[in-house]
C-alpha cells in the first residue's frame, strides 16, 4: 500500500492570483458598498455567460433562494416540490415564508429530482418546483418545464453547484423562472461566501432589485431613472460589498480555465475507477448526453453490502479525506416537522447511504489521484 507523508484533503480553495490585486483596486476606488464597478462587471459577465435576464449578486446562494421564495409570493401552506437529497437551504428558503417542502424521489442515474414523479405530487396548493442540479449535472429540464407549464407552476433552479454546466447547450440556472448559483468556498468559482440570483422571467426583475436593496428603488435611483429613492416593498439587504465582488471578479475571469482543470481531474478519476466498477465494487457517476457537467464533484456509489462507514474510516486512516454527502432532508428533525413526503423515497435512501465523494481540487496531482483510488481499492478489499 502507498505510504503518505501528507494527507490528501477533501477540498482546497483555488485562487487565481488576482484576487488581492482587485481587492486593492476596490480599496483605492474608495467604493466599498455593494453594486459598485466590480459588482457591475460580475453582473455583466454572468448575464452574458448564462443568457439570464438579470444577474444580481447576493451574499450566498441561500440568500438568492430566499429572494426567489419572496419573488414567487410563497404564502403559508403553499407547497413546493423538491428532492429530499439536497442541501438544507433548498427547503429552508421556502419554509421561512411558511411554505411546505414536498419531497419527491430522485433518479437512480443522476441522483436528480425524478421528473416522472412530479405530476402525481401536485395538489391544489402546489406553487413551484425546485430542481437541484446535483454535482453540476442537469435535471431533465424539458420535462420539468413541461409539467410546470401545464399546471401553472413556477420553476426555481437550485444551480448552486452548476456554474458553467449546461443542459442542451443552455446554462443551468437560466432555464426556469429563477435560478441561483453559489460561490461558497467549496464550490467551483468562489468568493468565500457568495451567490447570485439569476432572474429569467423579465416581469420579476424590478421587484428582485427592490427586495435586494432593503425594499427600496435605489437601483433605479443609481441608474438616474428617478431623483430620490423610497420604500416600495418588503425587502432586506441581500447584496455583497465590493471587496467580495472584486475577489469574485478575479475568479470569473478564469472560469473557463478553472472548469477545464477540474474536468481533467474528474476524467482522470473516471478512467482510474473503471476497473473497480467492472469488478462490481462500485458505480461511477452517469452524465446524460444532453448534459455538459462542470466537474463540481466526483462521487462513487458503493455496491450494496459494502459498509460505507468502514470504507470511509479506512481511507481516513490511510490519509485520504473522502466524505459522504447529504442526510436526506425528510429524515432530519426539521424536514420531518416542516415538510411532507410524496411516496416512499427508496432511491433517495438507497443512493444517499452508499455515496462517497472523493477529493477534487485544482492542484491535486495525477499521482495523488492514483493514490486515492489505490486506497479506495484497498479499503474495498479489506
Ligand atoms: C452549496 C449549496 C447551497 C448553499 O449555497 P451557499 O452559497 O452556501 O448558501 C444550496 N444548495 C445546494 C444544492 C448547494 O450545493
Amino acid at each position: 500500500m502507498t505510504d503518505f507523508n501528507d494527507r490528501v484533503p477533501f477540498n482546497l480553495p483555488y485562487m487565481t492570483g488576482k484576487e488581492l490585486y482587485y481587492i486593492a483596486e476596490a480599496h483605492f476606488n474608495g467604493r466599498l458598498a455593494g453594486d459598485g464597478p466590480f459588482t457591475k462587471r460580475c453582473h455583466g459577465w454572468l448575464e452574458n455567460r448564462t443568457g439570464c435576464n438579470r444577474a444580481l449578486l447576493t451574499h450566498s446562494c441561500t440568500a438568492a433562494l430566499e429572494m426567489a421564495a419572496i419573488l414567487l409570493d410563497i404564502q403559508p401552506g403553499d407547497e413546493i416540490i423538491m428532492p429530499s437529497y439536497t442541501f438544507v437551504s433548498t427547503a429552508n428558503a421556502f419554509v421561512l415564508r411558511g411554505g411546505v417542502p414536498v419531497f419527491v424521489d430522485i433518479r437512480e442515474d443522476t441522483l436528480n429530482l425524478d421528473e416522472r414523479l412530479i405530476e402525481s405530487a401536485i395538489t391544489s396548493r402546489t406553487r413551484a418546483i425546485v430542481p437541484v442540479h446535483y454535482a453540476g449535472v442537469a435535471c431533465e429540464m424539458d420535462a420539468i418545464m413541461n409539467v410546470a407549464g401545464s399546471h401553472g407552476l413556477k420553476v426555481v433552479e437550485d444551480a448552486a453547484q452548476g456554474v458553467m454546466a449546461t443542459y442542451k447547450g443552455r446554462a443551468l440556472g437560466s432555464i426556469g423562472d429563477i435560478g441561483a448559483y453559489s460561490f461558497h468556498e467549496t464550490k467551483n468559482i468562489i468568493c468565500g461566501e457568495g451567490g447570485v440570483l439569476l432572474v429569467n422571467d423579465p416581469s420579476l426583475v424590478y421587484r428582485a432589485e427592490v427586495l435586494r436593496e432593503k425594499g427600496t428603488d435605489r437601483s433605479r435611483f443609481f441608474r438616474g431613472e428617478i431623483d430620490k429613492y423610497t420604500w416600495q416593498d418588503i425587502g432586506s439587504s441581500f447584496l455583497p460589498g465590493e471587496l467580495i465582488a472584486a475577489f469574485l471578479w478575479a475568479q470569473l475571469e478564469e472560469t473557463q480555465t478553472i472548469t477545464d482543470k477540474r474536468l481533467d481531474i474528474w476524467t482522470c478519476y473516471h478512467e482510474l475507477l473503471a476497473p473497480l466498477e467492472n469488478a462490481g465494487y462500485l458505480r461511477r457517476p452517469i452524465v446524460p448526453d444532453d448534459c455538459q457537467h462542470n466537474a463540481h464533484m466526483y462521487y462513487v456509489l458503493l455496491a450494496s453490502g459494502i459498509d460505507r462507514d468502514r470504507v470511509l474510516h479506512y481511507m481516513k486512516q490511510a490519509g485520504v479525506d473522502a466524505l459522504f454527502h447529504y442526510v436526506p432532508l425528510h429524515s432530519s428533525p426539521a424536514g420531518k416537522s416542516f415538510g411532507r413526503l410524496d411516496g416512499a423515497l427508496k432511491v433517495t435512501e438507497f443512493q444517499s447511504s452508499r455515496l462517497i465523494r472523493l477529493p477534487l481540487w485544482i492542484g491535486l496531482t495525477k499521482m495523488q489521484q492514483s493514490e486515492v483510488v489505490q486506497v479506495l481499492a484497498a479499503a474495498l478489499h479489506a
